[in-house]
């Protein structure tokens, strides 16, 4: 049969890491073919993160490795596996594989049935047809026609059936490709976001401020906000843990609706989030987070049966610019700005400066 249900039992904790689709299997397969690379799970690795594009490095290198060689030297795809690649990589790569090879499996096994069926239909057609044909040229008894007859619509009745049962699984297949996509979707989904506040987690801040770091050119400019909200700890205490996650999730989704193509916001972990700013100067910047510090102002926690405000938010931001050195620098400098807020009283902004921050 087409489904086991606990073939699509898929680990959750290994799909929690999964930052790929069906999409880039069906993209990865064909070159692998094209460039004579055998197909391991390393390899399936290595070739589904180059067609995502997730580490450009690695795209450039395996481009200048095709330029030279045709190919990937297995040697090569060993080294670059272990300088862009983990362990954890490859047992997830290995699952979705295996599943879609289940699935192709199955259906080969139902095509192949379907085939059985057919010939022996045509088999029996053709039984039939070498009998009417010697009927022919003999006498023929309205018994043998009958016989005929019902031996015909007997088979077409069995094809007819295997057609149908053939058409069912096909549907069954198609429903199951299409859970497979959207798991697929979803522990994508599920990796790169974080699970209260639907923002974008810590893990796709780190790949984000990485990879912009790196490709920041002159007449780019790069801006990190550390945004921290204040005595967050406090709402904890005073109206429970619930209430603390709910200021949370309405800070996270201001964030959100003020952020667009060039501001992306992230949970950075606990009641902190951060914003990377690309392609604006320093003023645009500071005035666009004067314009999330103003409306993170205006909220407040409320009494859920009276609607009354029961305490005002706030947060403290400190903001710092890329110019050199490393990712780990710029989010030190974004959180010594925060700090000086902090201590200047909150509900501010502060901006790093090389040798003074204000
Ligand atoms: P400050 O103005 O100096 O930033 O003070 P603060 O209280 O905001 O900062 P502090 O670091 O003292 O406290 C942060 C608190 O956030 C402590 C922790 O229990 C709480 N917290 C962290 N993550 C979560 C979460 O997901 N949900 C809730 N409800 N609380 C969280
Ligand atoms: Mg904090
Ligand atoms: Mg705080």
């Amino acid at each position: 049969m087409l489904t086991n249900n606990s073939t699509w039992d898929l680990n959750k904790q290994q799909h929690s890491t999964v930052n790929h689709s069906a999409e880039c299997l069906r993209k990865a397969v064909p070159l692998m073919v094209k460039y004579n690379i055998a197909v391991t799970p390393a390899n399936y690795a290595l070739w589904y993160t180059y067609v995502s594009g997730k580490h450009p490095n690695l795209n450039d290198k395996l481009n200048e490795a095709l330029k030279t060689f045709g190919t990937c030297p297995p040697a090569l795809s060993r080294e670059l596996f272990e300088e862009f690649l983990s362990d954890k990589d490859l047992e997830l790569y290995d699952e979705v594989a295996l599943e879609v090879d289940n699935l192709v499996l199955n259906m080969n096994a139902d095509i192949i049935d379907t085939l059985d069926h057919t010939k022996e239909f045509s088999h029996a057609l053709n039984e039939c047809n070498t009998s009417l044909t010697s009927m022919q040229t003999g006498v023929v008894s309205t018994d043998a026609i009958l016989d005929l007859v019902g031996k015909l619509s007997e088979e077409s009745k069995a094809m007819q059936q295997t057609a149908s049962l053939f058409q069912t699984k096909l549907d069954i297949a198609h429903k199951e490709i299409s859970r497979l996509r959207l798991e697929l979707q979803k522990t994508k989904q599920d990796a790169n976001h974080d699970a209260l506040t639907g923002l974008l987690n810590r893990g796709s801040f780190d790949e984000d401020i990485d990879a912009l770091c790196q490709s920041k050119n002159k007449q780019s400019q790069l801006f990190l906000t550390f945004v921290d909200i204040d005595h967050f700890k406090k709402f904890n205490d005073d109206f429970g843990h619930q209430k603390g996650d709910q200021v949370l999730k309405i800070v996270a989704k201001m964030l959100k609706d003020k952020c667009n193509l060039l501001n992306t916001v992230y949970r950075f972990g606990g009641e902190e989030f951060c914003i990377i700013s690309q392609n604006s100067d320093s003023k645009s910047c500071e005035a666009f987070v004067e314009s999330i510090r103003v409306a993170i102002e205006r909220l407040a926690v409320k009494d859920s049966k009276t609607g009354k405000n029961l305490r005002k938010i706030s947060a403290s931001f400190g903001i710092a610019e890329y110019l050199t050195g490393s990712p780990a620098d710029l989010i030190e400098q974004a959180d010594r700005a925060v700090y000086i807020a902090k201590q200047q009283g909150r509900n501010r902004i502060a901006f790093y400066r090389a040798n003074a921050t204000h």
